[in-house]
């Protein structure tokens, strides 16, 4: 049993005592309090609400809705839907916020509340932990029967979304129909497989193979698109001849494909394909966070534009992105952000700018992607006793490598010529996460190992 409280949402575990996981106890109080803040703050009482398809939505959007209903509010339910989905429909329904249910990647015992503001991007530090505050102190009260508040169900966002994507200026419908691509799609069951099927159609794509594409939320392997829960998708793309394949997670803002071959293109290479599209189109600078492949940026640079890295997390990439100007940017994790879409990760936007991509070049997916910059992660940790000074062991490595070009926004990023290595401290658990990345998996490896080695030398002494 788990409860996570922290500033980007509720997320927890479904079943257990209230305060020890995400019970209807835990999620009507952080309900009421985000509710109450919204309404109070904006005087605007429309509040949007959306969910994916695992299969304790149902039971969290009733316990939701009604809570949102006994403090006033003006409920618009998309029911089953999609993270970008509902970050696009808080803006155009005029809504003062947003709360969408699902724990994204997370396994099926999970869920969360990912939390909006009227821009339809998530909240703030500083907002998410006044509704913390709100929420622990019960501090608020519900409202009579006459003040109690509405629902009122709209399904018109599948249409709404996918108009909107092929209304993007270098969306190019024409040729995607041309190139006469044959698609599988892996929605691991939950509501991309209705939102990623809808818009291949529209982008005039005639044949679909669908893998675990029903809506049931019985989760057929760990939902996270990586390369090891995707051997059912590589085995349809190869049996049918397939283009390629598109994995999303349940609340499709992470995407990857899979190339002809059946192996997979790369999560880290989804956010690189679309900006390397994009940018030669429109010139500008790009954004990713530390932990990404530093082929964005040499894409970047190839293009003329500059790229410039953020602390993890979707609320700091996006940040950067308006600071800078991006004309696109995201998470190597296979987020897309597409700002004249808008500030959200969105698989369905990235879906329809790759295929653009290829349809004009004309090339096999697997072709193209051995001319991007080849790069390699090895991604590893190290198990520390819970009273280890890990702030001090950091600075330490921060000293040692004070030379080289490095950044502490995140933990401590070190950019090497050819390799580069992020350390960071787990919030949860007396660890550090050591990413890293070179030119060869063996690179990448070493480097590893080698600050591994260096910073049990520093914890021995
Ligand atoms: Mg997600």
């Amino acid at each position: 049993m788990t409860l996570i409280k922290s500033i980007s949402g509720i997320r927890g575990t479904i079943g257990g005592r209230p305060g020890d996981a995400l019970t209807p106890v835990d999620i009507v109080k952080f309900t009421a309090a985000f509710g109450k803040i919204l309404i109070q703050k904006s005087g605007n009482k429309k509040i949007v609400v959306g969910r994916d398809a695992r299969v304790s939505g149902e039971m969290v959007s009733n316990l939701v809705i009604g809570t949102l209903q006994s403090i006033g509010a003006e409920v618009v339910n998309l029911g089953l839907s999609t993270t970008p989905t509902v970050e696009i429909a808080v803006p155009m329904e005029k809504a003062a916020g947003g709360i969408i249910l699902t724990a994204s990647h997370n396994p099926g015992q999970w869920n969360a509340l990912k939390l909006l503001n009227a821009k339809g991007e998530f909240i703030s530090d500083a907002e998410g932990k006044e509704v913390l505050d709100l929420g622990e102190s019960l501090d608020f009260d519900f409202a009579g029967i006459e003040e109690l508040g509405t629902v009122i169900q709209d399904d018109t966002y599948l249409q709404k979304h996918i108009d909107a994507i092929l209304a993007l200026e270098y969306v190019d419908v024409e040729a995607i129909r041309k190139a006469n691509f044959k698609v599988a799609v892996d929605a691991v069951n939950s509501t991309g497989g209705i939102f990623v099927p809808a818009l291949l159609e529209a982008l005039g794509v005639q044949t679909i193979y669908k893998i675990h594409c029903e809506p049931n939320g019985k989760f057929p392997h760990n939902p996270e698109p990586l390369k090891e829960h995707l051997t059912d998708l590589s085995a349809a793309v190869i049996q049918n001849g397939a283009d390629l394949g598109i994995a999303v997670d349940p609340d499709v803002d992470r995407l990857v494909f899979m190339m002809e071959d059946g192996e997979l293109f790369g999560e880290e290479y989804t956010l690189v394909a679309v900006a390397d599209y994009i940018l030669q189109h429109k010139k500008g600078n790009t954004v990713s966070n530390l932990s990404s492949t530093r082929a964005l940026r040499d894409v970047t640079l190839k293009h003329g534009g500059e790229y410039f890295a953020a602390a993890v997390g979707e609320v700091n990439v996006v940040t950067k992105m308006k600071e800078v100007n991006a004309v696109i940017g995201g998470e190597g994790n296979g987020g897309v952000i597409y700002p004249a879409s808008h500030y959200g990760r969105d698989a369905l936007v990235g879906i329809a700018i790759l295929l653009s991509h290829l349809a004009k070049m004309g090339k096999k997916i697997s072709e193209y992607r051995a001319e991007l910059p080849q790069y390699y992660m090895s991604k590893n940790k190290i198990t520390l006793t819970p009273d280890l000074d890990i702030d001090g062991l950091l600075s330490a490595m921060q000293q040692k490598y004070a030379h080289e070009n490095h950044t502490t926004i995140d933990g401590l990023k070190i950019d090497f010529e050819n390799e580069w290595v992020h350390l960071r401290k787990s919030n949860t658990e007396p660890i550090i996460r050591i990413y890293s990345e070179g030119k060869t998996p063996e690179a990448a490896d070493a480097i590893a190992q080698k600050i591994m080695h260096e910073m049990q030398e520093i914890i021995s002494k």
